[in-house]
């Protein structure tokens, strides 16, 4: 039987999380439910210089936002524990002392200025290699070159090496990926990597990937197109260490795309068009620089995977809005395409927008009642009121703050009245209709839409006059502005008084 499906997360904290890997999490969490398997946080966090302070709770805290749950991980702990590479520190070296042992990698001595040298000799001979391989390695300070006995005195008298992995000569080496199909690379092409080192005692990325997929026996690695050049060290680290026969399925994702589709999406391109590009809000502990978040954006975690979801992948139709449940039953790695996705702002608004209009009322207002109370804007009426007021609005917004933002006349009487509305539909005759319109309304038994409608057309056909000659000034003086839900249903739910009351005070502010 195929055994139990284990997929995992491994990102580095060098920063906050890009939602390209918010992606890639996802897809391996959507991968993991529908088989019934494991999804796995791991922390790679071996490059003690690229180390950010708070990144880790960082990508833990985004991902209980959004809801991507992990089976395993530094936060949740399992059979496999610690999950973090720092707190693995002992178990790597074995592996790349054994790989030297059976001659697949060996020390070396070299000194930064002396790779340095090497590097800059190869460019002026233009060779076709530049990196430390076979054509390198024979002349340069290594276990390859050293007569053993130096190299053992090297070792004890402390001196720094490292362990580089010997790559065969022009060997052609076969990958195959879930995505890309098949991929052929000459070994020649590729260069000895640094597996360990002993200044830190850390293994580099490569070895401790390998060494942790395989002892977290994992069977599928999903994970971004920038490893992709990565895939035949891999393959030979699996071939090296003998673990060839159980080396994981892969696939590489492809690139979430700037909005123009020229290149990636980076940091730069939200800071430039106002859009973030990062889960939540990140504060960069160097800079205090900040970047913007899609929670505080005011996206809801729903949407926000949905949209990600479709990033790339498709389970084929027109249907876009899947809940997560359906996206793990439907979740394939066949229906990833190979080309970039481009990102749409306006698109992530519109899954915003389908996924607060499918939410209760009730629900609405609890996230608008929350959100007031953090801006202080205060209102009577209650809960009730709250409800009401996002039943008017839900269909108008894309975020629950575009009410608190546009529709603040909920709350308080407008202070100003938009100048160019007033241009076109404040005439002089306006105050003495609004005047008259305010005592009509003040005798209505009922204080409700059809009421106030009936009302209010009755009065423009008595009057002669067209509709809209009253009713955008209303709006004006009730709202600040010439749009904006239903007048009727605005007005009766501002209730009579407020609605005399601003009328009152706008036919005494507007001079048109
Ligand atoms: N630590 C790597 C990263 O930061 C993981 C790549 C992989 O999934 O193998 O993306």
């Amino acid at each position: 039987m195929a055994s139990k499906v284990r997929v995992r997360f491994a990102p580095s904290p060098t920063g906050p999380l890009h939602i390209g890997g918010v992606r890639t999490a996802l897809y391996n969490y959507l991968f993991a439910r529908k088989h019934g398997g494991d999804c796995i946080l791991r922390i790679e966090d071996t490059d003690s210089q690229r180390f950010v302070p708070g990144a880790e709770e960082y990508i833990i805290e985004a991902f209980r936002w959004c809801g991507i749950v992990f089976s395993e991980g530094p936060h949740v702990g399992g059979p496999h524990a610690p999950y973090r590479q720092s707190e693995r520190k002992g178990i790597y070296r074995q592996y790349a002392e054994q790989l030297v042992r059976e001659g697949k990698a060996y020390y070396a001595f070299d000194r930064p200025e002396e790779l340095e040298q090497m590097r800059k000799e190869l460019e002026q001979a233009k060779a076709p290699n530049t990196s430390y391989c076979a054509a390198v390695r024979k002349k340069m300070k290594n276990s390859l070159t050293l007569p053993s006995a130096e190299v053992k005195q090297r070792i004890e008298a402390g001196e720094p090496y490292v362990i580089r992995i010997l790559i065969p000569e022009n060997e052609e080496i076969t990958v195959s990926d879930g995505i890309r199909k098949t991929i052929s690379v000459n070994t020649s092409t590729l260069d000895d990597k640094v597996l360990w080192k002993s200044s830190d005692g850390l293994p580099t990325y490569h070895l401790a990937n390998v060494v942790d997929d395989h002892l977290m026996e994992i069977t599928h690695v999903i994970r971004g197109e920038e490893w992709l050049p990565s895939l035949p060290l891999h393959v030979l680290l699996y071939r090296y260490l003998g673990w060839e026969d159980s080396m994981p399925f892969f696939a590489h994702l492809p690139l979430i795309l700037k909005p123009d589709g020229k290149g990636k999406l980076s940091k730069r391109d939200g800071d430039k068009f106002g859009f973030p590009v990062y889960p939540l809000e990140w504060k960069d502990p160097a800079t205090g620089e900040t970047a913007m978040g899609y929670r505080e954006a005011g996206y809801l975690p729903e949407a926000f995977l949905n949209m990600l979801a479709l990033l790339g992948w498709n389970p084929g139709g027109e249907r876009e809005l899947f809940p997560l449940d359906e996206l793990a039953e439907l979740f394939s790695i066949e229906h990833v395409g190979k080309s970039g996705a481009r990102f749409d702002p306006e698109k992530a608004k519109w899954f915003n927008h389908q996924y607060l209009i499918r939410k209760s009322n009730e629900e609405l207002a609890r996230m608008l009642m929350s959100l007031l109370e953090q801006k202080g804007i205060s209102y009577t009426g209650g809960m009730d009121y709250l409800i009401r007021v996002c039943e008017l609005m839900k269909e108008r917004i894309n975020f629950i703050k575009d009410i608190a933002e546009q529709g603040l006349y909920f709350f308080r009487a407008p202070e100003t009245y938009d100048a160019q509305a007033i241009a076109k539909r404040w005439s002089p005759d306006t105050p003495s209709f609004l005047n008259e319109i305010c005592g009509l309304l003040n005798s209505l038994p009922a204080f409700n839409s059809p009421a106030i409608h009936e009302a209010l057309h009755r009065y423009a056909e008595e009057r002669k006059i067209q509709a809209g000659l009253i009713m955008v000034p209303l709006r004006i003086a009730l709202t600040g502005s010439a749009t904006g839900p239903d007048l009727g249903e605005l007005m009766a739910l501002l209730g009579k008084e407020e609605v005399v009351k601003r009328i009152r005070r706008a036919t005494e502010q507007i001079k048109s």
